[in-house]
């Protein structure tokens, strides 16, 4: 069943600190007719057992699903979903008022490239891999044990995320059961979610702590959700007693679920904009008391890094520029290349174009239904700062 690898002297060490990524200089020893999932065991030059994982061309070769040797089927899939599971429910991600979360996060609880989100019972699964795409079946057996009734339908929306495909034909489908979309409660509130036609796997589930925040710094404030998509910060905003709260996106679908969304809730004073985030805030200076700057991605590689850096240098600066004295700025980065450092000085070089004071009230981060553990510190990937704007 698995293909052994041999990787070069000393390259055991990451391994020994549970990295889950061996580089393809690592390796020593393989079969010449590895294909990009195949399940590999690991070993060191000295034929001690190290890891198993899917391999794939590239320079991230192999993957680390196990760091101990066992059999890679049903069982082992209960395992991994049922510990994800049982975390979540022990840190009280599941509550009474919340039933959309992210219920596993690649690394971060013990596979690469596999993400699973649960909206109400409908469960959206997206690989990020051709090898964690392979074992799907036995991925949704263990949903199924795991959850149980709670599972109303699994949909698998991994054709726009699996890389190299290797000749197998990714499609989204249903895997059980069938639903288009659902509507969703978090912190009480309610967002129509859409996982077929929506973006990623429907909703961003990401920035609910976040979300509650900025409804805690809304009461009678001007409020401007940019990057708005469904509306996720602006229905807080609403909800926590803004006078008005206008938001914007570029993609027409997005804010017609976003104006449903505030309907959903009953929120008055809401606009939304179908719109250029840099142009809609062009000519909006002293407008906004509370801006939300949570754009997508702009660097997904390394080689992007300097061009993204730009773009939210650029963003921020002109939000500094625009926004009310004394203005509560909510700014955000989910590129992982950019790591909280370089966003801190990118936002301080903003201040600097925009010349104005700022103080930095809060860090942001992704809540524990991401989770970050110091094995992989790349999972760190969201990052946010609450400024105050003089
Ligand atoms: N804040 C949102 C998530 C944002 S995702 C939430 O809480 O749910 C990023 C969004 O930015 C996407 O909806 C995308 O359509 C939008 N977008 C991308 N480029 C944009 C631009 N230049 N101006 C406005 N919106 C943009």
């Amino acid at each position: 069943m698995f293909s052994k690898i041999v990787l070069h002297k000393g390259k055991e060490v990451s391994l020994l600190r549970k990295h889950p990524w061996v580089f393809s200089g690592a390796i020593k020893v393989k079969e010449a007719n590895l294909k990009d999932g195949d399940l590999v065991e690991l070993f060191s030059v000295d034929n001690k057992y190290l890891a198993t994982g899917y391999f794939a061309n590239g320079s991230i070769a192999v993957r680390i699903i196990s760091f101990v040797q066992t059999a890679i089927d049903k069982n082992f899939w209960v395992e991994k979903i049922s510990k994800a599971y049982n975390y979540r429910k022990q840190i009280g991600i599941v509550n009474e008022h919340t039933n959309a979360y992210r219920l596993f996060f690649g690394e971060g609880d013990g596979v690469p490239a596999l993400v699973i989100d649960n909206y109400n019972g409908h469960i959206v699964i997206q690989a990020h891999n051709i090898g964690v795409y392979l074992q799907r079946r036995d991925i949704v057996e263990a949903l199924k044990e795991v959850l149980g009734k709670e599972i109303k339908s699994i949909y698998d929306k991994s054709s726009e995320t699996v890389s190299n495909k290797n000749n197998t034909q990714v499609k989204n489908e249903f895997l059980f059961g069938e639903a288009e979309n659902t509507v969703v409660l978090e912190n009480n509130l309610k967002f129509f979610v859409d996982w077929s036609k929506g973006q990623k796997t429907g909703f961003f589930v990401d920035q609910r702590d976040n979300r509650k925040l900025v409804g805690a710094y809304s009461k009678n404030k001007t409020v401007l959700n940019t990057f708005a998509y469904t509306g996720g910060f602006s229905i807080y905003a609403g909800q926590g007693g803004a006078k008005l709260v206008h938001s914007v996106d570029v993609s027409a679908p997005a804010i017609e679920i976003c104006n449903k969304n505030a309907e959903l809730n009953h929120i008055q004073n809401h606009e939304a904009f179908v719109a250029d985030t840099f142009d809609f805030l062009k000519d909006k200076k002293d407008v906004y008391d509370l801006i939300i700057l949570d754009p997508p991605a702009f660097a997904k590689s390394r080689d992007a890094r300097h061009q993204a850096v730009n773009g939210y240098k650029r963003l921020n600066a002109l939000a500094m520029k625009q926004i009310k004295s004394g203005g509560i700025l909510f700014t955000f980065s989910c590129s992982g290349v950019v790591d909280k450092f370089l966003f801190y000085n990118t936002i301080a070089a903003s201040a600097m174009e925009a010349g104005r004071n700022i103080k930095i009230l809060q860090y942001l981060n992704q809540p524990s239904d991401h989770p970050v553990t110091p094995f992989f510190p790349e999972g760190e990937y969201l990052k946010g700062m609450v400024l105050w704007v003089e």
